[in-house]
């Protein structure tokens, strides 16, 4: 069976940029798939600090993050459905240790985010911070997945995943490692034209990031509804007065009609279709303010309906698998490299 796999940086509450760019992605994979692929959805917790966070709040936010996968509608009922969090699975550190011995420094020198995150951080750059696409690699190569539906922002990392695969592959094992798809193939299987990458609210140059300290610039999952439509409202546009979907030259209303169709779950080119040639900003920041209300209250009840002991069960049964999974492809890797007979 082939593996789909993804996950969510606990670090901060995650926003409506996670929710339609990896979770909605991954669910409905999920659904499509749930008989002939192992659906894994991890949280990767390890990820989580490699630029400071508050650990007060870190292990509820784990949990949190694991209702808001089961809450985006996650069928935990499916054998195939599997949840995990990366700490409880020492294979993980493992195996990045080993792929950071066959991954040259200028390679992983060359990741975009590093130098974004590491500008941003610029007191405090830790090597976990650079480090952190070779975890990412080690949790994909460990389960042999194929499909990672990801946002955007990740797809240099999961190049990064796909040399490492092929280099080790080429020099130990053809068959050590599955390489994960190329962005192309993992974009046309998640049923997208592009890979998505929602903006900023205030920024719309930029994508819409959990860790920005902008509160206006994202919507939290945990937003109240109704600011979270005020964001909407305020959002930042453009002084052209016409609605047309143009993310070069109109970002900020592109953005605004691609959660639009997202949210609605209509085809992109409809909802551009029936504000096409409109003038009020106002009236399209109304519609989508009232879909994101909508979507949010709706979201929150749903989450509040899951019970920690309900967490606990799936962690329970999903970290057994993924410690039997992820151990036995490490064995083969020990032993490929010559650390066992
Ligand atoms: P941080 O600012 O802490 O890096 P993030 O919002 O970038 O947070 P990640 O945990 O790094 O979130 O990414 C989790 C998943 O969400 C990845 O698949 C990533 O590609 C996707 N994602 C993140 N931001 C967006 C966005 N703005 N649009 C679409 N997908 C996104
Ligand atoms: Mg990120």
């Amino acid at each position: 069976m082939q593996t789909i796999l993804t996950g969510v940086r606990a670090n901060e509450e995650p926003t409506l940029g996670n929710f339609l760019g990896a979770y909605t992605p991954m669910v409905n994979l999920a659904h499509e798939h749930a008989t002939d692929s192992q659906i894994n959805m991890f949280v990767p917790d390890l990820h989580s600090f490699t630029t400071p966070i508050d650990h007060g709040k870190f292990y509820n936010q784990i949990i949190k993050g694991i209702k808001y996968y089961i809450a985006a509608g996650l069928d935990i009922n499916n054998p195939n459905v599997h949840i995990y969090r990366q700490s409880r699975v020492p294979a993980h550190c493992e195996l990045c240790w080993i792929l950071d011995c066959f991954t040259p420094f200028g390679e992983a020198s060359r990741m975009t985010q590093f130098k974004e995150k590491s500008s941003e951080h610029s007191d405090n750059v830790t090597v976990g911070l650079f480090n952190y696409p070779i975890l990412m690699a080690a949790d994909i190569l460990l389960y042999d997945a194929k499909y990672i539906p990801l946002g955007e922002d990740q797809f240099q990392h999961l190049e990064l995943a796909r040399n490492i695969a092929i280099r080790m592959n080429n020099k130990f094992n053809d068959e050590l490692f599955t390489v994960p798809a190329p962005e192309k193939e993992q974009v046309k299987f998640m049923h997208l034209e592009n890979a998505l990458r929602i903006r900023s609210l205030t920024n719309p140059t930029k994508k819409m990031s959990k860790s920005s300290t902008v509160e206006k610039s994202k919507i939290s999952l945990s937003d109240e509804p109704k600011v979270a439509a005020k964001k909407i409202m305020s959002a930042t546009t453009d002084s052209e007065g016409v609605i047309r979907f143009d993310m070069i030259n109109q970002p900020g209303i592109s953005n605004l009609l691609q959660i639009e169709s997202l949210l609605a779950n209509r085809d992109l080119q409809d909802v551009i279709a029936d504000w096409a040639g409109q003038t009020s900003y106002g009236d399209l920041k109304r519609k989508v303010a009232d879909s994101v209300e909508h979507f949010l209250a709706d979201f929150q009840a749903r989450v509040a309906g899951i019970t920690d002991a309900e967490v606990e069960q799936v962690l329970a049964s999903g970290e057994k698998y993924a410690n039997d999974v992820a151990n036995a492809k490490l064995a083969k890797v020990q032993h490929a490299i010559g650390l066992s007979k």
